[in-house]
């Protein structure tokens, strides 16, 4: 059992069952034991492999997307561009290289992180050029705003709640026999805002993703940019806390601060508490990518490749693309100002 572990039981035990949210906030980011907050989570050695890590390919179409939307709405100057949960800086850095391409954009770019593990912190300011670290989206700057966020939103802590018959239930996490366990509890004041559904269905909300999202839509609707969220999302709800460990799925319960927990996003219920905004995508990950042209791309850099570099070039292709792969459980979701070009990778 880990250090987390005890502290929970006896939080529990202290003051009663707690929800799910409060649950994922302290497993990943509690002070000193949190999956976030401590270790170096990233990269084949670690629990997970996400697409920017996967190819440069990645990085370069999202940065070129990005910078396409920021021609199609005059080229504005000065602009924060901003990243959530950098990792190890590689999308960012892909993004930067390849926009040096496009007149003024370099020169007009501020560069705001929003980062919660030192060890990242880190490794983002040795790739990175001059970046501004912030605590959270609160502290975006008044500007219009060029956001990315890969795997970001599905660390953010969900509720989930269990239709019954004639209401609804909250999942709860309780202690039995000295372990932690999945309860439930009647859902209470928050059952005004659940729709009727049969018995058995699911509902994640995630109260910190729709404050963000919330954030960045305020922004974008003032002073006009683009978010491009990439996270994974079958659409179709039911129960997705997960947790990894070594590339494996674990039981959420064990373990606990020592696996990467997270949960599909719910884009539909995100989509809903944002005003003033117009909305592009979910669309499959792979899809998104080919419209960018990345078949075009992975030729062009397959031909400077041979034997296992090549090799593993294709693969990685594949990954970031095929339907059994990333390319349909992964999406592309953008946030405009209304009125606004629909951004290079959506259908139009
Ligand atoms: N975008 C990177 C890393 C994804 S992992 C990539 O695609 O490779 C999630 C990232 O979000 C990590 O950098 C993690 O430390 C950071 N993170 C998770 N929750 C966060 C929070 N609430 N605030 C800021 N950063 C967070």
């Amino acid at each position: 059992m880990t250090a987390l572990n005890n502290i929970l039981l006896r939080q529990i035990a202290r003051l009663g069952p707690m929800t799910v949210s409060e649950f994922m906030a302290q497993c990943l980011y509690h002070p000193e034991h949190g999956y976030y907050t401590g270790a170096n989570p990233l990269g084949t050695k670690g629990d997970f492999t996400t697409a920017p890590e996967i190819s440069q390919m990645f990085g370069e179409l999202v940065g070129l997307s990005l910078a396409q939307t920021w021609l199609d709405q005059g080229a504005p100057a000065p602009f924060c561009l901003a990243e959530l949960g950098p990792g190890s800086g590689q999308l960012m850095s892909d993004i930067l290289r390849v926009t040096k391409s496009v007149s003024g954009f370099t020169d007009a770019l501020q560069l705001y992180l929003c980062e919660v593990n030192a060890n990242l912190k880190a490794q983002q300011a040795e790739r990175l050029p001059n970046p501004i670290w912030i605590r959270d989206t609160t502290e975006l700057p008044d500007l219009p705003l060029f956001l990315i966020g890969n795997e970001f939103f599905d660390c953010l802590p969900i509720n989930q709640y269990v239709a019954r018959e004639d209401g609804w239930d909250e999942v709860i996490i309780a202690v039995k026999k000295g372990f932690l366990t999945f309860g439930r509890r009647p859902a209470g004041a928050i059952e005004t805002e659940l729709p009727k559904a049969p018995a058995g269905t699911i509902i994640e909300l995630s109260p910190a993703a729709n404050s963000i999202a919330q954030d960045i839509a305020k922004i974008i609707a003032k002073n006009g940019g683009c978010a491009l969220i990439f996270d994974y999302s079958s659409l179709d709800g039911g129960d997705t806390l997960q947790a990894l460990q070594q590339h494996r799925k674990v039981d959420p319960l064990y373990d606990v601060g020592a696996s990467d927990l997270t949960a599909h996003v719910n884009f539909a219920a995100l989509s809903d508490t944002l005003t003033g905004v117009q909305i592009a995508g979910p669309d499959p990950q792979g899809a998104f990518l080919e419209r960018l042209g990345i078949t075009h791309r992975a030729q062009q850099l397959a031909q400077n490749l041979s034997g296992k570099a090549l090799e593993s070039h294709i693969m990685a292709h594949r990954r970031l693309t095929h339907p059994d792969e990333m390319g349909q459980l992964f999406k592309a979701f953008a946030i405009t100002a209304i009125g606004a070009p629909t951004p290079a990778g959506f259908q139009q």
